[in-house]
């Protein structure tokens, strides 16, 4: 379908004051963010937010992230936060870190799925600060892609995936991480890593001596399902470029379109192409995607998370 979303770049006052006035309208819109480009509505307004389960095709049983301009307006929007959290932001804020927290009064059922916690992130990009300053108020926004589907890393990917069903999308350029943020649940002692994202737990055990464990318990983590970011190819992993070369031999020999994939030698660069490398291979109409795993450190944890459940997505 044609793409009838207006492109903006935020360079213009007059750009965000549309972007704010639309959000106000009730209006769901194209923001980026340093992680993936977001699907974005005004918090306070339930409609506008059902409007994102709607556009995402996202079940209301995966409630969304709200985000912030600066931590000092974490207080409108979570109660009973813990010392644990109120360090994590003063570390990581803004940037890559969701928490999980006791929701306010102010926070709409329709963001978190019914829940009394609430899923908060401050982000780190300039354009998307200048709006949410200039909204003074939060915003809502899942990833802007199709439930399932491979979130988007550039602002042509939220038109191809939904240029046709939203009003404006603002391009702040490529994503500078290119993955998902990580989240933690700060409502239980210890925290909790509900998803693994560019801010480790060895990181926030380093700088903020804080211990953080692996989720258990009931599914604390509404959301993550064993199948996610699936592009339309197979995606078929291996633990170094040589067994690439054999498993692509294979594949060729069975007659598949096959691209070897192995951003092995920079981390960030692999978190940041990701994506964007999926995208590319089902344009190029390619059948299966051998992906070099990451190895097990800093952002490797992430990259992989999301590339083993790429290639579940196929089974
Ligand atoms: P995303 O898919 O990037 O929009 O991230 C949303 C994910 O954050 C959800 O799928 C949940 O795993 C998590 N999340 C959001 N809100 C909550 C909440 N209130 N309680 C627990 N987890 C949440
Ligand atoms: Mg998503």
């Amino acid at each position: 379908m044609p793409n009838k979303a207006r492109i903006l770049d935020g360079n213009l006052e007059s750009e965000i004051d549309d972007c704010v006035n639309a959000l106000r309208a009730g209006s769901v819109i194209g923001i980026p963010t340093e992680t993936v480009y977001g699907l974005a509505a005004i918090a306070s307004n339930s409609s506008a937010v059902r409007a994102i389960y709607a556009i995402k095709e996202r079940p209301s049983s995966h409630p969304l992230i709200l985000h912030i301009a600066e931590t000092s307006m974490l207080d409108d929007w979570a109660t009973n936060i813990s010392s644990e959290a109120r360090a994590l932001c003063k570390q990581f804020w803004p940037g890559p870190l969701t928490l999980i927290l006791h929701k306010s009064d102010k926070v709409l059922s329709e963001v978190t799925g019914g829940r009394d916690t609430v899923a908060i992130r401050c982000p780190n990009h300039s354009v998307t600060t200048k709006l949410l300053k200039k909204l003074n108020n939060a915003i809502v926004a899942p990833s802007a892609n199709k439930f399932g589907k491979v979130s988007p890393t550039t602002a042509q990917h939220v038109v191809n995936d939904l240029g046709s069903e939203i009003s404006i999308i603002l391009d702040g350029g490529d994503c500078s991480i290119g993955l998902e943020s990580t989240i933690i649940d700060c409502t239980t002692t210890p925290p909790q890593l509900l998803r693994t994202g560019a801010i480790t737990s060895e990181e926030i055990l380093r700088e903020c001596n804080i211990t953080v464990v692996a989720a258990s318990g009931e599914s604390r983590a509404p959301g993550m399902l064993e199948k996610h970011y699936a592009p339309m190819c197979r995606v078929v992993l291996v633990g170094s470029s040589q067994a690439g070369l054999v498993e692509a031999q294979r594949y060729v020999a069975d007659g598949f379109k096959v691209r070897l994939l192995d951003l092995t030698e920079d981390l960030d660069k692999f978190a940041r192409l990701l994506y964007s490398s999926l995208r590319t291979a089902d344009k190029d109409e390619i059948n299966v995607v051998i992906v070099v795993r990451a190895p097990m450190s800093g952002i490797g944890f992430a990259i992989n998370e999301r590339l083993e459940k790429a290639a579940n997505s196929f089974l």
